[in-house]
């Protein structure tokens, strides 16, 4: 059949999305692993009974079926040739909780923080915690068998599964649950053989199959173990646990869930020797912990050198720390236990020397703050050797982990390399990603070396290959060397379930004999076309942005446009991972990407630059988006619209001179129709008014000191809105403040920063403003002059991107540049206001995080000024785009986006009691005010309270 028929017949079978485009197909190759698999195509059903026609019309025609939830296996299982089966889309309702049993029914899509959101109103909790559980899915942790720092205690996935609503590999749709074989009713071929040929299987190779019981946590091979209960009933659900999509699709799951403990209890151990950290995990385990964490010492001595906030809390001498959560359960409180450890593991054993806990819930995720420091800090260091995940999951007998991990750390070193690890030492589950250079034929066969040596180790020393995430493609060829002759029945199991080999083959079980070095997403290519995108993103600092990413899925939880549309192809993954695709030749130009299908792609980065603090690589997606849209530009000139909406300032400039009567055009319905008409905007859209030009209001007066320490010149910009759009005068109110904490401030007129222009890929204009900004604001910098701007935008824009524009030129003033906020905290650290409330009555406001604020300077330390200003009450901090993205969410063409991302945020602050929403950036103001919100600018705030302080 060829690809349109087959791409027909698909439609057919379902109401939800079929995508057999050359761009889809690039995003599905690849998820977080190594490799990269074209399918054919990717359907995304949206009901069971679709999921059951579609395997057995794809299984009647011979072609593979790869189930896939949030593509976070990072072993190769979520790729695939023929067609994916997305789950995460669509089938993703938590159906209902039964109260008897304590079980809940979920649909494979449903993320496990949405799952334990929804059960934390029931005071109970699903417990196997993979790290990436504020992503994945259940039906990716049921077919990997997933299992996080807690299973020391609550054990894997496999543990908590009741039963399980599955499609077999002919599409019959059958329940799997404990059965007398001989009593099911089958209602296929295939069922009844596989209730005949299992139990015979089983019976035939007892003994074999308990002469490899893993005696450690694994999630290798076929889990054969514990199928029949003490009554002789056979359950096929725990075999279909981490089979990885290969034995069955599994479309409900009934799960058990746990109460939630009422208290816990956190302690941190630091140590002189590695082994005295092993020898005391045996210490700690017969205390019954929920957790028994590791950090080796390269991981203490990464996090001391660029994390500031927590070096203080580890000691210099440490060579390992250990941290250990306890509950409140059986007889010892969670701090009676800890009082215990110290005792035992400090006072008499001698093997810590030091040691620090937490009671308190706050104090508690301060701890656990230096383990889960772990992804930003080694995932953002430079160098062309990169973290590698390919034996990021072995598993040491606890009782050997000091042995094991002094073994790995020679073989890494014999080998010309390195690694931090840590791990679930409660367990002897560790994660090592050793640095390597995959462009690198060296390091590539480097990495099939190390496989071979660290997996023997593991196998030697009876631990296992793979803990929690699967064998996939990466360790398929060890799971013989793990199970020696037990191989062969796994492929009989494999026979049984899926006798033409059409879910999701080469996972598990393949021929090779060493770590698989074919398909690497990084190897080799075809030559790129000559086009003037990919000569763009072949500029090395675009390419390296571009092998940054290394797929983890992260992004689905903050990129805006994602988590509007659900869209695999607006993950940030997926935006660089078809401009790499572009870069390195996999998709030709033009053939694979035509222009509607290359600006959709272009048009979902809104440059919000979440992705510069929210992804662990710290990827710029937005500089490489913005890059390829500048090279679109060769082929396709600026729109008229885009370059009204690029000229802001220019427009401002001439209406403020008359801006009444501008807004009478603008404000009027029959321009408003107009402006949707020739220029596509919005006519719905809040358009800020035009006001005269603030700055010719504002002289600043010499500073007055207010009794805080002064700090010496700043130079405040005033952005456009601010300038010529804003009724609230933002910009007084600055000065205001700024004059309170300074010896001398100046607010010079200057052009507009660029970044409209360079949002829209019009890079030669953006270039041209910030040539003339750099030069207008130089005779004010230097002697400590600090820049700042209340426009996190314009501030972004001087202190990021300026040296990449402009190189060194740019360099001072980004050096000098911050936010207003973070620089009047400064201030403010030597005296806070104390006053009581300017309005004299308590206030309920909600905070909310403008994404170029959190990309300037992540947490933000002017919101914890504000909320702890006296007479207000905060309702949370929101830290969500707002929808309008500069003038993305003016466009008519996003409206539908622009929408959905505003209603998100809406919908959580309507949640809140808050009376009135606080953000810095003007235009998101603009945005939530437009959503039904009063709104306040963190500097009105700031001058009401300081006019209620006593001078
Ligand atoms: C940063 C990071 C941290 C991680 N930390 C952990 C951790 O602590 N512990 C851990 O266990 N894992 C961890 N993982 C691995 C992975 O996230 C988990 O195993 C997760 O459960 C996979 O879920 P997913 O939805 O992404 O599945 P996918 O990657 O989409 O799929 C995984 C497998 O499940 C199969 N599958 C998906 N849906 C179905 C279905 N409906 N029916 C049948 N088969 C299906 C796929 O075919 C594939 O074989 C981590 C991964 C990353 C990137
Ligand atoms: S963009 Fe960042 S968060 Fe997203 S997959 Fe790549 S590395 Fe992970
Ligand atoms: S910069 Fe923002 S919109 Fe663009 S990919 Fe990253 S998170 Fe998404």
């Amino acid at each position: 059949m060829d690809r349109s028929s087959l791409c027909q017949s698909l439609g057919r079978l379902t109401t939800g999305e079929v995508l057999f485009d050359d761009l889809s197909c690039e995003i599905y190759s690849t998820a977080a692993c190594l490799y990269r698999i074209r399918p054919l195509g990717i359907v995304a059903p949206r009901a069971a009974e679709e999921v059951s026609w579609i395997v057995a019309f794809l299984a009647a025609e011979g072609i593979p079926i790869t189930a896939r939830g949030a593509g976070t296996g990072v072993a190769g299982q979520s790729v695939n040739s023929g067609i994916i089966l997305d789950f995460a889309r669509f089938i993703k309702r938590v159906r209902d909780f039964d109260p008897e049993t304590a079980t809940v029914e979920v649909e494979p899509g449903v993320i496990l923080a949405q799952l334990n959101q929804e059960l934390l109103r029931l005071r109970r909790f699903f417990p196997p915690d993979p790290s990436s559980g504020d992503y994945c899915t259940i039906g990716g942790m049921i077919a990997n068998n997933a299992g996080g720092p807690h299973s020391i205690r609550f054990g894997q996935t496999r543990d908590w599964v009741e039963s399980l609503e599955v499609v077999l590999a002919d599409g019959t749709r059958t329940e799997l649950r404990p059965v007398r074989p001989e009593e099911v009713s089958p209602q296929s071929r295939l069922e009844a053989s596989i209730y005949r040929e299992i139990p015979a299987l089983l019976r035939h190779n007892r003994e074999l199959i308990e002469r490899y019981r893993p005696r450690v946590k694994n999630s290798s091979g076929y889990l054969l173990w514990d199928l029949v209960d003490p009554e002789g009933r056979l359950n096929l659900a725990p075999l279909v646990v981490g089979s990885e999509g290969t034995l069955a699709i599994v479309t409900k799951a009934r799960l058990r869930t746990q109460a939630l403990p009422e208290q816990r209890a956190t302690a941190l151990l630091f140590f002189d020797e590695l082994d005295q950290a092993g020898a005391a995990v045996a210490v700690i385990r017969p205390l019954k912990p929920w957790a028994i964490e590791i950090m080796d010492r390269r991981f203490i001595r990464l996090v001391r050198e660029h994390d500031s906030a927590l070096r203080a809390s580890l000691p210099e001498k440490a060579q390992a720390m250990l941290l250990v959560e306890f509950a409140g359960e059986g007889e010892m409180s969670p701090a009676e236990k800890l009082r215990e450890l110290n005792r035992v593991a400090v006072i008499e054993q001698r093997l810590a020397f030091a040691f620090r806990e937490a009671v308190d819930p706050l104090e508690q995720e301060k701890l656990w703050a230096v383990r889960k420091a772990a992804s930003p800090i080694l995932y953002r260091r430079m160098g062309p050797r990169r973290l590698t995940r390919f034996i990021e999951d072995i598993v040491i007998p606890p009782e050997r982990l000091a042995e094991g991990i002094a073994a790995i750390q020679k073989i890494l070193s014999d080998h010309g390399t390195e690694a931090p690890i840590l791990g679930h030492a409660g367990d002897g589950n560790l994660h090592i990603n050793p640095e390597l250079d995959l462009l690198d034929p060296n390091d590539r066969a480097r990495m099939q070396d190390l496989a071979d040596a660290i997996y023997d180790l593991a196998i030697r020393l009876g631990g296992s290959i793979t803990g929690e995430h699967g064998d996939g493609i990466l360790r398929a060829p060890y799971v013989k060397r793990q199970f020696g002759p037990l191989l062969e029945v796994f492929k009989e199991v494999k026979r049984i379930f899926d006798p033409a080999g059409v879910l999701n083959p080469g996972k598990i079980l393949r021929d090779e004999e060493r770590l698989p070095l074919s398909n690497l997403r990084l190897g080799s290519h075809p030559q790129p076309a000559d086009y003037p995108p990919v000569r763009r993103l072949q500029e090395p600092s675009l390419q390296s942005i571009l092998l940054d990413c290394h797929g983890c899925g992260l992004c689905r939880t903050y990129c805006p446009v994602f988590l509007a549309s659900g869209r695999e192809a607006d993950l940030p993954r997926s935006k660089l991972g078809a401009l790499r695709g572009l870069a390195q030749g996999d998709l030709s130009g033009q053939e694979h990407l035509p222009a509607g299908a290359l600006d959709a792609l272009l048009a979902a980065c809104i440059s919000c630059e979440r992705c510069l603090c929210q992804c662990p690589t710290g990827v710029d997606t937005s500089r490489v988006m913005m890059a390829a849209k500048q090279a679109r530009l060769f082929s396709q000139p600026l729109s008229l619209r885009d370059r009204l909406l690029g000229n802001l300032d220019q427009i401002g400039r001439g209406a403020s001179l008359a801006p009444a009567l501008c807004n009478r055009l603008l404000q009027s319905r029959r321009g408003r129709v107009a402006s949707e008409r020739i220029l596509a905007v919005r006519r719905d859209a809040a358009l800020p008014p035009f006001t005269r030009d603030r700055l010719q209001d504002e002289t600043p007066a010499p500073g007055q000191i207010s009794g805080l320490a002064p700090l010496g010149r700043v130079l405040y910009y005033a952005g456009c809105l601010e300038r010529r759009h804003d009724p609230g005068d933002e910009l007084g109110l600055a000065l205001q403040v700024l004059q309170r904490v300074c010896r001398e401030v100046v607010i010079p007129d200057l052009p507009c920063c660029g970044l409209p222009q360079l949002m829209a890929g019009d890079q030669a204009h953006a270039l041209d403003h910030a040539r003339t900004l750099v030069q207008a604001i130089r005779p004010w910098l230097g002697g400590g002059t600090a820049v700042v701007s209340s426009c996190p935008g314009c501030a972004l824009m001087l202190r990021h991107h300026y040296p990449i524009l402009l190189g060194e030129e740019g360099e001072a003033l980004a050096q000098a540049t911050g936010d207003v906020f973070d620089y009047v905290e400064s201030a403010l650290a030597t005296r806070r206001p104390e006053g009581r409330a300017a309005s004299g009555r308590v206030r309920v406001l909600a905070w909310h995080r403008p994404c170029h604020q959190a990309a300037l300077s992540g947490e933000g330390k002017m919101e914890k000024v504000l909320q702890a200003l006296p007479g207000l009450t905060w309702a949370g901090t929101f830290n969500q785009c707002c929808g309008l993205a500069g003038s993305f969410g003016l466009k008519s063409e996003h409206r539908a986006v622009s929408a959905a991302i505003g209603r998100s945020l809406a919908q959580a602050l309507w949640e809140t009691d808050a009376e009135a929403v606080v953000s810095a950036c003007p235009g998101c103001r603009l945005q939530i005010a437009g959503l039904g919100f009063q709104v306040l600018s963190p500097l009105r705030l700031l001058a009401e309270q300081w006019s209620a302080l006593p001078e």
